[in-house]
């Protein structure tokens, strides 16, 4: 799997940086049927975008669109403040097909999406598993979805990832799970891939 770097430059988000220490790890999901990312982090990457995110994962690749440590405007805020200031969003891409009502997705084809789905969920148990292991988190205390963050008073009141997962047998305890087994031996390989030099030095420096 690789790991892609490209920056959402004209996003304030990076063009005036508040950086962050990352105690918590966020998994989203689109809430739309878009699996290119690009589409998304076009609509992302300007000045006035009032969102942005630290990664996309798609079926065959991972995107980083912000460094670790910048505060990125993913999760909103709830009753009790924001968890933007010290957690990283990833959002997984979805396939094409289904719609929304509200939260909830309608004509989704759970057969049909059956090998998507496999690829992105992996492909995000081993960036979170890196990701753990970089910034020394548990996954079993510190990666949440947007609505459990929503449900703890620090996000706004979004469905995803739970919207998603139960429709293939997963959820975020699951997640959770796969994460911690895949911490230990995944990693290295992940950690080889990843394609710049100067950004792996970023996140060592960040990490020492
Ligand atoms: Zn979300």
């Amino acid at each position: 799997m690789d790991i892609i770097q490209k920056y959402m430059t004209r996003n304030r988000c990076y063009s005036s940086p508040v950086t962050i220490t990352v105690k918590k790890l966020v998994l989203h999901s689109l809430g739309v049927a878009q699996p290119d990312s690009n589409v998304i982090f076009n609509k992302m990457n300007t000045n006035s975008a009032m969102v942005s995110v630290h990664g996309f994962i798609e079926a065959d690749r991972i995107v980083q669109t912000l460094p670790w440590n910048y505060k990125g405007w993913h999760v909103g805020s709830g009753l009790k403040g924001t968890y933007n200031n010290c957690t990283i969003g990833i959002e997984l891409c979805e396939p094409k097909g289904h719609t929304y009502n509200g939260g909830t997705m309608v004509n989704y084809d759970v057969n049909a999406n059956k090998a998507y789905f496999t690829k992105v969920y992996n492909n995000a148990v081993q960036l979170f598993a890196m990701l753990s292991k970089e910034l020394e988190l548990d996954p079993i205390k510190d990666i949440l979805c947007h609505c459990e963050v929503y449900s703890l008073g620090y996000g706004s009141n979004h469905a995803d990832v739970m919207q998603w997962f139960p429709r293939h047998k997963k959820s975020m305890d699951t997640f959770r799970a796969d994460v911690s087994k895949e911490i230990n031996y995944i990693v290295p390989a992940v950690k080889k891939k990843i394609s710049s030099v100067k950004e792996t030095e970023i996140i060592e420096k960040q990490l020492t």
